[in-house]
């Protein structure tokens, strides 16, 4: 990319506010999340000291080879005959060592001399190379491992979390972080965490090699390196901020495309595509600016300190001509001088790219542990070997937020009660079984199941005891056989069968090519909702559970089949408390007591034949429903 593009792109944009990214600074600890992802390495930091002892070891290789070549420059230097001079100067023991494995020089043996020292040098290349082969064997392998537990963990800890996170925390921003930002770390601990130690190895090893030769000569390659140091500590706090708005940015992006691919049957039916591009494009472009903004420091950083890292580079370089001419270093000594110098500068710009990826590790430890410091849901509590299905609200009262959705709503059912349960839209239907199923506790009062708190209960226990079915069911992209056995430890066809029976969801099964086997969902058919309705129901009813609640769940199905399903689960209910939802008032008729709500209170209470005359709601539902019921009877008749 070119600079000219960059000019024309600040441009036409703003630059990011700010404002807003001071905002995010003080957002980010960065040493506190970079420590926890050393600490995802946890059990296995044993193999990282191992992996990183062989590296270093590998590296002390490294830095032994510019070494042989010094002395093999000596070596030719002095056979030559010129700057014998230079044979006063005193060598450093390193290179002595590796010139006592060669014989000693005379002029008719140089070929041999130089042979023994080739053969030094394939030695110690090969040692470094098994060596950092091994290392990063070993790196691999735990990084790999120690990902996975971070994933696993992370799902885990998702799952777990209350039904109150799941419905305020957008999709995509969950997804993002499990894989986008799980990635990053991975990448980090893959790469740079090896590469740090690489770098520090290296550094200390090259400054050593040089200081027992010269000290000041070793002092002078590294004069600048403060102030690359200083900036490499700049440029990861600026990375940290930028990064941390770029994947802000990019989760909404990744949410827009969630959204738009789970509803893109809504976008096609009102052929509002042209505005869903335009919404990603908006998003898109708010990411890429920001996407800017991050290269833009990289670039800056980049330019500087490769311009200070040259600069000390050539200060060596005519530093190590000073110090041969005036003979304090041999020949061979300036020319592994001129290595060591390199490779003591070299981590340096190294450590930049490593602090900028630490920095995004940083940012995406801060967003993945958001999600695991989220406190999940406690569920120990009590558990017994069946409920009876008493249920009894007293004085409860809910809000989600703000505004209160339940108030004071009491209600008693008997064990083995039919209960229909009736209003308008919003009125509440819904949080009454959700604060059943404990998704949800009461802002005030209680719930009492078999005369006992519902809050002394086991969550896991009392969810798998109350079967809910929804109106909008949700089925997994698995066989319809699978998706019925849900809770089953086993699969029993016959059990199966039952519920499908149940459900009327057995006499269609021809019409699915591979009959219970049939894939729903992405991998394969898509059910119509009725169909699937009754998939959901054969599910729950399969669970066998003490309660029943049927939450609208039969209003995709036609009259006929929901009469027959009806009838049928007459005799699968028998003795058990059934909870009903419905809008139809024929099919809660016969439902031993009806409870109407309207704004969150509970208005009438009593038999259907207790509140048909009492000109409450009830009692006008019932006329309007009747009424249009015979209006259409009449008209059938009619045609007829
Ligand atoms: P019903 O089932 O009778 O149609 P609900 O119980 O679904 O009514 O909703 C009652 C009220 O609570 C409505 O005003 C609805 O907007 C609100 N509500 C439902 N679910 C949530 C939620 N997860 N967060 C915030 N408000 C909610």
């Amino acid at each position: 990319m070119s600079c000219g593009f960059f000019l024309n792109y600040k441009a036409e944009n703003k630059p990011v506010n700010k404002l807003e990214l001071r905002k995010l600074e003080q957002k980010i600890n960065n040493s506190k999340y970079i420590s926890k992802v050393f600490g995802l390495l946890g059990r296995y930091k044993n193999y990282y000291v191992v992996s990183a002892l062989l590296l270093i070891i590998a590296m002390f290789f490294r830095t032994v080879a510019p070494k042989i070549f010094q002395v093999v420059i000596d070596t030719l230097y002095s056979s030559s005959g010129s700057n014998r001079e230079q044979s006063t100067i005193e060598i450093d023991k390193i290179a002595s060592t590796i010139k006592n494995f060669a014989p000693e020089l005379t002029a008719a043996n140089v070929v041999k001399v130089l042979l023994v020292l080739a053969v030094i040098y394939m030695v110690v290349a090969f040692v470094r190379s098994a060596l950092v082969f091994s290392a990063n064997a070993l790196n691999a392998k735990f990084t790999e491992n120690a990902i996975k537990n971070l994933r696993d963990r992370l799902f885990k800890h998702i799952q777990l979390l209350p039904m109150s996170y799941h419905t305020s925390q957008p999709k995509g921003e969950l997804i993002q972080r499990c894989t986008g930002d799980v990635d990053t770390i991975r990448r980090f601990i893959l790469n740079d965490v090896v590469e740090l130690v690489r770098m520090n190895a290296i550094f200390i090893f090259s400054f050593f090699m040089m200081w027992i030769v010269l000290p000041k000569y070793a002092l002078i390659t590294i004069a600048l390196i403060p102030i690359v140091a200083i900036t490499s500590y700049i440029f990861f706090r600026k990375e940290g901020k930028i990064w941390l708005a770029h994947e802000d940015e990019a989760d909404k992006l990744t949410g827009i495309t969630e959204e738009n691919l789970s509803g893109i049957r809504v976008v096609k039916a009102f052929a509002k595509e042209d505005q869903e591009i335009e919404k990603f494009d908006k998003q898109n472009k708010a990411k890429l600016k920001i996407g800017l903004k991050h290269m833009m420091l990289h670039a800056n950083f980049w330019t500087f300190s490769d311009g200070l890292i040259h600069l000390q580079f050539a200060i060596s370089v005519l530093a190590g001509g000073y110090f041969t001419l005036t003979q304090q270093i041999t020949v061979g000594e300036l020319i592994s001088f001129y290595t060591y110098a390199w490779m003591v500068t070299w981590p340096l710009r190294a450590v930049g790219r490593i602090m900028s990826r630490m920095g995004m590790a940083a940012v995406a430890m801060q967003r993945i542990s958001t999600i695991l410091e989220k406190k999940i849901e406690d569920y120990a509590g009590d558990k017994v070997e069946s409920l009876r299905g008493e249920v009894e609200f007293k004085e409860v009262s809910f809000k989600y937020q703000e505004e209160e959705v339940l108030s004071n709503v009491s209600f008693k059912i008997n064990a083995g009660e039919s209960v229909a349960i009736i209003g308008p839209t919003g009125a509440g239907k819904s949080t009454i079984i959700a604060l059943l199923n404990r998704f949800y506790e009461p802002t005030k009062g209680a719930i009492f199941i078999d005369g006992k708190d519902l809050k002394t209960y086991d969550k896991a226990f009392i969810r798998s005891k109350i079967g809910v079915v929804l109106q909008k069911a949700f089925l997994f992209s698995t066989s319809i056989k699978n998706n019925i056995a849900y809770t089953a430890d086993k699969i029993n066809e016959d059990e199966i069968l039952d519920a499908a029976t149940t459900a009327s969801i057995n006499e269609i099964m021809d019409v699915f090519n591979d009959g219970y086997e049939t894939l729903v969902g992405e991998k394969g058919v898509t059910l119509s909702g009725g169909q699937k309705q009754r998939v959901a129901l054969a599910r729950t009813l399969l669970n066998d559970p003490d309660i029943l609640v049927l939450d609208d769940s039969t209003s995709a199905v036609d009259t006929e089949t929901e009469f027959t399903i009806q009838g049928r689960l007459k005799n699968y209910i028998n003795n058990k408390t059934t909870i009903i939802i419905a809008h139809r008032v024929t099919s809660i008729q016969n439902a031993d007591k009806i409870i109407v709500l309207e704004k969150g209170r509970v208005k009438e209470i009593g038999s259907h034949e207790s509140l048909m005359d009492n000109g409450g709601f009830y009692d006008k539902i019932l006329e309007l429903q009747t009424g249009i019921e015979a209006t259409i009877l009449q008209d059938i008749k009619k045609e007829g």
